[in-house]
């Protein structure tokens, strides 16, 4: 991750938190949830959404999202048409 890229990290509210919060290696639903709570107080929400979905993050809670809810939002339902036959 280069460094000019998440300079709007300094100002994340997960700063202080217990990393195994937002980088589970058992994730749960109740973790999920103190993780995006932190996230809904963060004033870089949108900047940390936005990396994580360019950047394809694929472990960990980024802007207020789970691996499977960026992946969902980066190619939402319908988006693949069944194959012709
Ligand atoms: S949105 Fe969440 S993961 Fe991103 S910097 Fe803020 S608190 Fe951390």
């Amino acid at each position: 991750m280069p460094l000019e890229e998440t300079g709007w990290l300094r100002g994340g509210a997960c700063r202080s938190s217990d990393p195994e919060l937002f980088f589970p290696l058992a994730p749960s639903p109740p973790q999920e949830a103190r993780a995006k709570a932190i996230c809904a107080t963060c004033q870089v929400l949108e900047e940390c959404r936005s990396y994580a979905l360019r950047a394809g993050e694929s472990e960990g809670i980024w802007g207020g999202l789970t691996p499977q809810e960026r992946r969902r939002s980066r190619f939402p339902a319908g988006w693949r048409t069944p194959a012709v036959s």
